[in-house]
């Protein structure tokens, strides 16, 4: 056994006794902080929300599986061991790099609106948007789920290995039972407080006989998620899109709580679309990740593009780069908030990356002074302001992996069923999502259209941000992160650490977080130095505060002939590679 497996192993040891962390109620809090090292390996590489995904995305790639192999392999298993997060029935964004052809592209596979949806969806019979939770809970939030279909096209594409074997380290765990982790039976307490015990599915697997939510390490068995993984085992994802289980989902949709619309016609013209990553320069580097109907890459990449103005690596005596991290996000945002949504039905400018237009944006950051919230920009475009800004709605939920193979193709995929536990609607062994509250209430404002307002057949814009940093055309990094739309910030300020600072990832990874999405008060990482930040900031104009910032990086640094890997202590997962 090479040192790497051994630091692995122990690693997997250390998170599953470390002790309990007590929590603002959140649907992801951070479970374990507990402290860990790179890990490093030679050949191949998987990183993980969790070590049993791990340990099956680790066994395919051990016996000679390719990275989208482990890719089915892990997301099977997190649908089983962290269900609250991702699974069947929710949506994915996947980088995919192509060593033989020295190619990058991505897959959206992202949840889409039912056929019969219109702007005015989530506004009730008042006219007025109906109010968050209750517009999450139940059917009226299910999207067509992306993800089956999405791994069995990566599998056709560049998989080495029969797609069953890929689905039976899940089937085998879903049958023989695993243990509850501890973000498991938190999330369970916290999903209560949000009716996840009013859904008697939900309630028969999370909820003891007695109605008490199951406990860290109680065992659990999912035979219904295995008889599932059985059926597109034998059968692929036909059954999903066409067959028993869309019918099962279309059914439980329309009926259960605040049903939906969803309907078997939606799901058979379900598409996983391939697209072009959006990619900017950055110092030596190439950042690329997931354009829209995502605006992680573009959000993360005007942040980028803005400080690339200031050496960060030295920044001067007299300058904060918290400071300039957070003038710089404020201004993403506000492009964010008026320009992005699904391109397939609004119209964005191309120029929310072009260099000119971000240097004019860094020259609004004094680094003296804080400018409050940032007003959207006008980026190159032959048609301007042609809608009303949104307001940020709460998102959270979702896991974040990484894959390097022994060939050298990679994946970089960031996985949701939007927020913990998703529309809390379970069926054949796992949940829905809640996808479609990540659409704009509000369908207009001043009297311009929101971009990302619900359409019929569009796909909610996303903030999730997998991705994949080149240098000199071939791949140096590989991150990503749940968190909702401070996914953006997390991934942006662990891109800073590896490329600026020069931190390794796990160093990049447990840096505390500072976050602003635009908004008058920045948020700073509850711990040990937060009041210090607090007080620093404040020296500039910041206003700020101590927050649970609630990450879930996992990364994988390519050097010469050495992948070094790390899994974001404030979860309970896991880089393991030889
Ligand atoms: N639904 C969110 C999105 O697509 C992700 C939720 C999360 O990461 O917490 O951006």
């Amino acid at each position: 056994m090479t040192r790497s497996r051994l630091a692995a192993l122990a690693a997997v040891l250390a998170s599953l006794a470390s002790p309990g962390h007590a929590q603002e109620a959140q649907p992801e809090s951070t479970t374990a902080l507990a402290e860990r090292a790179s890990v490093t390996a030679e050949d191949f590489m998987v990183a993980t929300a969790h070590p049993l995904a791990t340990k099956a995305g680790y066994d395919v790639l051990a016996a000679g599986g390719s990275a989208a192999d482990a890719a089915v392999a892990v997301q099977m298993m997190l649908g089983l061991v962290e269900p609250q997060s991702s699974g069947l029935g929710g949506g994915t964004f996947l980088l995919y790099w192509n060593a033989a052809l020295g190619e990058l592209t991505s897959f959206d596979g992202r949840e889409t609106a039912p056929a019969i949806a219109d702007p005015g969806y989530w506004l009730g019979p008042d006219g007025a948007a109906v109010e968050f939770w209750d517009a999450v809970v139940g059917g009226r939030s299910v999207g067509v789920p992306g993800t089956p279909k999405l791994m069995e096209e990566i599998h056709a594409r560049y998989g080495r290995l029969p797609w069953a074997d890929l689905l039976a380290p899940a089937i085998d765990t879903a049958e023989a039972g695993f243990e509850i982790s501890q973000r498991m039976a938190d999330a369970i307490v916290e999903g209560q407080e949000q009716r996840l015990d009013a859904f008697p599915a939900a309630k028969a697997y999370f909820f003891d006989d007695g109605g008490s939510p199951k406990a860290e390490g109680s065992p659990l068995r999912n035979p219904d998620y295995a008889r599932t993984l059985r059926l597109l085992a034998a059968q692929g994802t036909a059954p999903f899109y066409t067959g028993s289980i869309a019918r099962d989902i279309v059914a439980a949709v329309r009926t259960e709580t605040n049903p939906g619309e969803l309907t078997l016609a939606d799901f058979a013209d379900y598409k996983v679309k391939e697209r072009a990553p959006v990619c900017l320069d950055y110092r030596t580097y190439e950042v690329c990740g997931m354009g829209p109907p995502s605006s992680g890459a573009l959000t993360v990449g005007q942040i980028l593009g803005i400080l690339s103005h200031w050496d960060l690596g030295r920044p001067g005596a007299n300058t904060d780069i918290d400071h300039l991290f957070i003038e710089a996000s404020k201004l993403a945002f506000a492009d964010r908030g008026l320009y992005m949504a699904d391109s397939d039905f609004v119209k964005m400018p191309a120029g929310l990356l072009d260099p000119a237009y971000l240097e004019s944006r860094a020259a609004l950051i004094d680094p003296g002074a804080a400018m409050g919230s940032a007003a959207p920009g006008e980026p190159p475009w032959d048609e301007t302001r042609l809608y009303a800004p949104s307001a940020d709605q709460p998102e959270f939920g979702t896991s974040h992996f990484v894959i390097v193979d022994r060939y050298g193709d990679m994946v970089s995929a960031t996985t949701t069923i939007e927020t913990g536990f998703g529309s809390r609607v379970m069926v054949d062994g796992f949940l829905l999502n809640n996808e479609l509250t990540d659409f704009s209430f509000e369908p207009e404002a001043d009297g311009k259209p929101i971009a990302n307002r619900v359409e019929a057949g569009k796909r909610p814009r996303s903030s999730m941000a997998p991705t994949i940093v080149l240098e000199h055309g071939e791949p140096r990094l590989l991150i990503g992160s749940p968190g909702g739309s401070r996914i953006i910030e997390y991934v942006a300020e662990a891109l800073i650490g590896i490329l600026d600072l020069g931190l390794d990832p796990q160093e990049a990874i447990d840096r505390p977080h500072v976050v602003n999405r635009n908004s008058d008060t920045t948020e700073v990482e509850e711990g040990p130095g937060a009041e210090a930040t607090i007080a620093r900031l404040a020296a500039v104009g910041q206003t700020a505060k101590a927050a649970n910032l609630n990450s879930g990086l996992h990364a994988i640094l390519i050097g010469d002939g050495t992948l070094t890997g790390g899994a974001d202590k404030r979860r309970e997962g896991l880089a393991m590679g030889d």
